[in-house]
């Protein structure tokens, strides 16, 4: 499949490499803002004259040093795989920040192309760049594109190509880093040579240049493969830092940032770039965050916004979400009336109809949130509250980056943990990253907000975006003060500083909005045909068998029979034709109703789910869940979504009768053991206990199992402490 000419993506976050890699590839992949989503190796295809190139979008990052996940993976591919070409994708209208990165790619001396990105962003902020001048003093191919609209992209591959397919050689670009380095780097060059150390992979003034940055990984492959030459080369770098420190006050790394953008500075004179009008002017999108940013308003209007949010995803959502009930009520009771009693039309209508329906009823709701969402972040409002939230989040003992885990993973709502965990991958102290990936499961997921959705329409109908609102914020509140409890117990330690930038803000597209919405709900609908329908299944059937035993049954039947027998034969007859006249035929019905019911009810419990549901009832009615809720909270952790469906079951079970067809929020408000505190209760409960199967199993991967355990084990047991405290208090202030 994968061709032999390799191009990698490389640039700095938020320079347009997935939209790029996207346009090219035409994969439909998520576009989003946030720096570091992307560490996993992207793949792709592009056909170029009936050739295929192999196109790999790597990690956005600021320089080629091992400081970060990033960096490294990064760096290691283009060492490593040696792509034919290299296509550095640089905002123009950031150029001389953008370009940072470049001078390091020039160093390495990998074939490389520049894209130019966003000239119309830069053109609309007045800048001009001379593409072909700059081509010119890189010594490398300068294209000009726009990502979004295609624009200029044949040209990108066709020079790519022609850089491909021409002999490879890499050619290290040389910059002096003034006299006390140049003559450091001089002597670690000729050990570095000497001893033949990395210099199949690197150039050997790469190498040294990574030694005074004090890289890492690198570091330690020399004291690991040339152990005495690795000494002589860090007392160079020793004596040279303590001589800077000592005359200019700076360590190394900072003079070759300097010189770095010395270069740059030297290239970017002469009129390379051009700026229409006054630099110093404010450019549209700095003057919106003089208010959206701002102390005081900032935050209200993030209130406002999700406050928003919330009123017409719920509020429109209302009708299109009732004609989905009614269509899955309308197909149960369908198949009820064509299909003879059994297991199987149990299994329809019960584990299929009302387990994988009640998911699939909320997808107007989801939709509509998914939408609001994507208006957020492609506008670049997500990145500002991700900024007046970093202030909050130190007093936490969390991190700037760990704004963004936690809004992937459903801090406003809809999201999902597993990309919040990973997406923790760009906090550089473990302790930090920790106390994230620990805490993001928190939030509410795109899974918790049926279940969400379902409690909050059945109990507090009246004020809904409100309720919405309230268990938004009660879950940042928790998962703050859980972070805080982390970082002053299990991980202690200091913080790290974190420089935060805002991009400007866009006008987004509808396409791209409509993209955004369909891509996420179209993974709930997946999901909830696929994973939740074999759950349904699975739990249906814990929920029916073994059923009861034979004596039993017949008892039960002989009942039944007695019954019916004690009514004139008009009566029964009334009742077997289903045309109901008389009113004795009427009371008739209601019994044998009742009596079915209470079957219903014997087999539930007897059945395996129910036995287990039923064990806990002592424990879990400290906090007013009953052995039905029990077996739906077991059934959510293989995922959250599975609580809806098996609380459908479990409370359809032996509902089938057509004339009592009412939503689940209806026999939930019905049922004696509900009110709006067990309701909070519960909720409270699903949104803290322990993360789905899913997350665990990332979280083990992202840390160790210990750790996976631990979230576990710790969450359920605050969950259940949190929820008892809800239920208790409230059951004893009366609010049940
Ligand atoms: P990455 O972090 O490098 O992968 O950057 P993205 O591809 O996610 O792009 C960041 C943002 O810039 C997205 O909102 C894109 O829609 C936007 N973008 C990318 N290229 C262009 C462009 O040429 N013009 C404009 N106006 N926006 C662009
Ligand atoms: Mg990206």
């Amino acid at each position: 499949m994968s061709s032999n000419i390799v191009i990698a993506l490389a640039g700095n976050p938020n320079a347009g490499k997935t939209t790029l890699f996207n346009r090219l590839t035409g994969a439909r992949q998520h576009v989003g803002n946030y720096p570091g989503i992307t560490v996993d190796r992207k793949e792709g295809l592009v056909n170029y004259r009936n050739i295929d190139l192999t196109i790999v979008d790597l990690p956005g990052t600021y320089s080629l040093t091992a400081y970060s996940v990033e960096e490294l993976v990064a760096r290691d591919f283009l060492v490593n795989e040696r792509p034919e070409v290299v296509i550095n994708i640089v905002d123009a209208s950031n150029l001389e920040r953008n370009l940072y990165l470049t001078t390091q790619f020039l160093e390495l001396g990998v074939p490389l192309v520049i894209a130019l990105n966003m000239i119309d962003v830069a053109k609309d902020r007045g800048i001009s760049v001379k593409a072909e001048q700059l081509e010119s003093l890189l010594g490398v191919p300068v294209v000009p594109i726009i990502a979004r609209s295609g624009q200029g992209t044949d040209e990108l591959l066709q020079r790519s190509y022609e850089i491909a397919s021409s002999p490879q050689t890499w050619e290290p670009l040389v910059i002096s880093y003034g006299d006390d380095l140049d003559a450091t780097i001089m002597h670690l060059v000729n050990d570095i040579e000497r001893d033949q150390f990395l210099t199949a992979t690197y150039p050997s003034r790469f190498t040294a240049l990574k030694y005074l940055e004090n890289d890492e990984q690198i570091v330690a492959k020399g004291r690991d493969e040339h152990p005495e030459i690795a000494e002589d080369m860090e007392n160079d770098v020793q004596q040279v830092s303590e001589h800077m420190v000592k005359t200019l006050d700076v360590y190394p790394e900072a003079i070759i940032a300097d010189h770095r953008y010395g270069f740059l500075k030297a290239i970017l004179r002469d009129g390379v770039v051009t700026h229409a009008f006054d630099t110093d002017r404010l450019y549209t999108s700095d003057r919106i965050d003089k208010v959206t940013t701002n102390r005081l308003m900032g935050p209200a209007i993030m209130l406002l916004v999700l406050f928003g949010l919330y009123h017409i995803t719920f509020s429109w959502s209302e009708l299109p979400v009732s004609w989905m009930e009614q269509l899955f009520a309308m197909m149960a009771d369908t198949v009820d009336r064509f299909m003879a009693e059994g297991p199987l039309k149990s299994l329809i209508i019960s584990g299929v109809i009302d387990g994988v329906g009640g998911v699939l009823g909320f997808v107007p709701l989801i939709m509509l949130m998914f939408f609001g969402i994507a208006i957020l972040e492609d506008s670049g409002y997500l990145a500002r509250v991700a900024y007046m939230m970093d202030r909050i989040f130190r007093t936490f003992g969390l991190h700037g980056s760990s704004v963004m885990p936690f809004i992937v993973s459903g801090g406003i709502a809809g999201g999902c943990a597993v990309p919040g965990v990973m997406a923790t991958r760009t906090l550089r102290s473990p302790k930090e990253r920790m106390a994230t990936l620990l805490t993001v499961p928190f939030m509410n997921c795109g899974a918790k907000i049926p279940v969400l959705a379902l409690l909050i329409g059945a109990f507090f109908t009246e004020q809904k975006a409100l309720f919405m609102f309230l268990f938004t914020m009660l879950a940042w509140v928790v998962a703050l003060f859980a972070a805080k409890f982390l970082r002053l117990t299990f991980l202690r330690g200091e913080p790290t500083p974190f420089v935060m930038e805002l991009p400007p803000y866009r006008f987004p597209t509808m396409r791209g909005l409509l993209i955004h919405t369909w891509e996420r709900t179209w993974q709930y609908i997946k999901k909830a045909g696929s994973v939740i329908l074999g759950i349904s299944v699975l739990l249906w059937a814990m929920m029916t068998y073994p059923g009861l035993p034979e004596e039993q049954l017949a008892s039960l039947a002989e009942e039944r029979n007695h019954l019916l027998q004690s009514y004139p034969v008009s009566v029964q007859q009334e009742l077997s034709t289903n045309i109901i006249v008389s009113e004795s035929a009427r009371t008739l019905q209601k019994r044998v109703a009742n009596l079915d019911k209470y079957q219903a009810e014997l087999e539930l419990k007897n059945s395996l789910a129910g036995r287990i549901g039923l064990s806990f009832e002592p424990v879990s009615q400290l906090a007013g869940f009953d052995w039905r809720t029990n077996i739906s909270l077991i059934g959510g952790f293989a995922a959250k979504e599975v609580i809806v469906s098996t609380l459908g079951i479990a409370y359809s079970m032996g509902e089938t009768d057509v004339e009592e067809a009412t939503s689940l929020g209806q026999r939930l408000k019905k049922s004696p053991n509900w009110n709006r505190v067990v309701a909070v209760s519960v909720l409270v409960f699903i949104m803290f206990y322990a993360p789905c199967f899913v997350t665990v199993i990332c979280i083990a991967r992202e840390s160790s199992w210990r750790w996976a355990a631990f979230s576990m084990g710790f969450n359920t047991l605050f969950a259940f402490g949190l929820a008892t405290l809800v239920y208790q208090v409230g059951m004893y202030m009366g609010l049940g």
